[in-house]
């Protein structure tokens, strides 16, 4: 029997406001002053909100160019439609994972819908091989994703990678990626095999909990609304007390590459994204 080596928690960031898009109130956890960039992860935006005026302003027709965005919907509505030919509604539980690839251009835009915008954006980078491959888009209903329940009444959507053998829907994306949003109840603990080698992360998006428990480490108690980037290993534990945590854990395969990045184009050179603003100003993007 092989050992497992549990992981730790490495750094603790704290999302900072942001204002995106036409007017959309967020909150930025990666792509931020306190975090650029935890390869291969480019931006982590929670977007939830019970006041329209902080969501309905959307996400008006833009470019992407050598990147994969996840979107995971809790509640809420967002018409979407893109230069591929795609559209509709993503709701709650929805998820939407999209390879712009040598691009796309695509509008995201939240919906009324009682007030209520709940959800998160994640954008994986593309590896230089297949940052101009051609762009694709995976559009998951909620009934697709599988919930893993245990004994003690964790539950666990598995909308990437594997959990008890469960497989998530979500698949073919180039950093094999884990994205599951984890519910544990008071006075219980969970534990995820992640593989070696791969960056961690888990976003608590409400309660508390405490992460990275190993033998000889007590772990870090981390509380809503808090990143927590975790060390190397192959296993991930979190234990709660009087409250229980939610959190999004999220691994991927680290691209160690160069970046270049400007808004919404994510290269490796310079050079790549001066290229990218000439056809965008030439007319002749996303090429055909
Ligand atoms: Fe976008």
């Amino acid at each position: 029997m092989s050992t497992q080596i549990p992981r730790r928690v490495l750094r603790l960031v704290e999302p900072e406001p942001v204002t995106e898009g036409a007017g959309v109130k967020l909150r930025r956890s990666i792509a931020s002053r306190a975090l650029d960039y935890v390869d291969p992860f480019l931006l982590l935006d929670d977007f939830r909100s019970h006041n329209v005026a902080d969501f309905i302003a959307g996400f008006p027709m833009h470019p992407h160019r050598g990147i994969e965005t996840v979107t995971y919907l809790l509640d809420g509505l967002v018409r979407h439609r893109d230069s591929i030919g795609n559209a509709g509604d993503l709701t709650a539980g929805d998820v939407q994972w999209m390879t712009a690839g040598r691009g796309i251009l695509h509008e995201e835009m939240p919906q009324r819908h009682n007030g209520v915008l709940e959800g998160f954006q994640l954008w994986v980078n593309l590896p230089a091989k297949d940052k101009m491959m051609r762009p694709r888009y995976q559009d998951v209903p909620a009934a697709r994703i599988p919930e893993v329940e245990h004994l003690d009444g964790t539950r666990v959507r598995v909308v990437a990678g594997q959990v008890d053998g469960v497989r998530g829907p979500v698949t073919d994306i180039i950093a094999d990626p884990l994205f599951l949003d984890v519910a544990i109840p008071p006075h219980s603990s969970f534990a995820q095999a992640v593989e070696r080698g791969h960056t961690a992360l888990a976003y608590v998006f409400e309660g508390a909990g405490t992460f990275g428990v190993t033998d000889d480490n007590a772990g870090t108690d981390i509380v809503k609304t808090q990143l927590a980037i975790f060390d190397d290993g192959d296993l991930l534990e979190v234990q709660t007390g009087n409250e229980g945590v939610r959190f999004l854990l999220i691994a991927g395969k680290p691209l160690h590459e160069p970046v270049a990045r400007y808004g919404p184009f994510v290269m490796n050179t310079h050079e790549e994204i001066l290229q990218t603003l000439k056809e965008l100003r030439a007319g002749t993007f996303p090429p055909a």
